[in-house]
């Protein structure tokens, strides 16, 4: 299981994970990207390569809920 992982504290909101995102993992709250459906990820890099700020990270068989970390 792949889980996505936004760091708020990195995240401008400038969208472009939303669009990026083949399982619409992605939505926007407070400004920010949320990844809602964090546990729907398959792992196919698209947001990890157009997100400017290197604010995701994908966690490989963590288990947890996923999420945001700020
Ligand atoms: S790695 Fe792919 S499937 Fe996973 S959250 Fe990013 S864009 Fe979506
Ligand atoms: S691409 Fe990166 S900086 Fe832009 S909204 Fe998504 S997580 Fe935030």
């Amino acid at each position: 299981m792949y889980i996505a992982i936004v760091n708020w504290d990195k995240c401008t909101g400038c969208r472009d994970c939303i669009g990026s995102c083949p399982v619409d993992c992605f939505v926007m709250e407070d400004g920010k990207s949320l990844p809602h459906l964090a546990s729907h990820c398959i792992d196919c890099g698209s947001c990890l390569e157009v997100c400017p700020e290197d604010a995701i990270a994908i966690s490989i068989g963590w288990g947890g809920r996923g999420g945001v970390f700020r």
